[in-house]
Order: C-alpha cells, then structure tokens, then sequence
C-alpha cells in the first residue's frame, strides 16, 4: 500500500516536474520576461530595447529619442 502511494507520488512529481520544466522551453523568445533597467518594469525580450548590455521597456527609460 504505503509502496504504491510512493509510486503515484513519484508519477505525479515527474509530471509536474516535467510541465513547469517544458512551459519555458516551448516558445522561449515571446515567454522571456526582462525587467527594465530604470523603471522595472517587466516587459517581454521581443518588445524590449537594449541599450549597453541592459534591458530598457520604452525608448523614455533607455534614453534613447
Ligand atoms: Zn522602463
């Protein structure tokens, strides 16, 4: 009894392991999250501007005009 619950835990560990590790994974460019260097706000990498190695979310906070 007590075997098989380790069993089913187990299954369910993997799985859970498996989903929250293959979520990242599967579309990394639109999921990626970067915080902005000056206000931190988090904004995805595609729509991010970078500017000296640092992630900015609008051109106003990467000073850039
Ligand atoms: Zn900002």
């Amino acid at each position: 009894m007590l075997f098989k619950m380790l069993i089913l835990a187990a299954i369910i560990a993997g799985v859970y392991y498996f989903f929250i590790k293959a979520k990242p994974s599967t579309k990394p460019d639109e999921e990626t999250l970067v915080e902005c260097e000056k206000c931190h706000t988090f904004v995805s990498s595609k729509e991010a501007i970078i500017k000296d190695g640092k992630y900015y979310c609008s051109k106003e906070c990467a000073g850039v005009k």
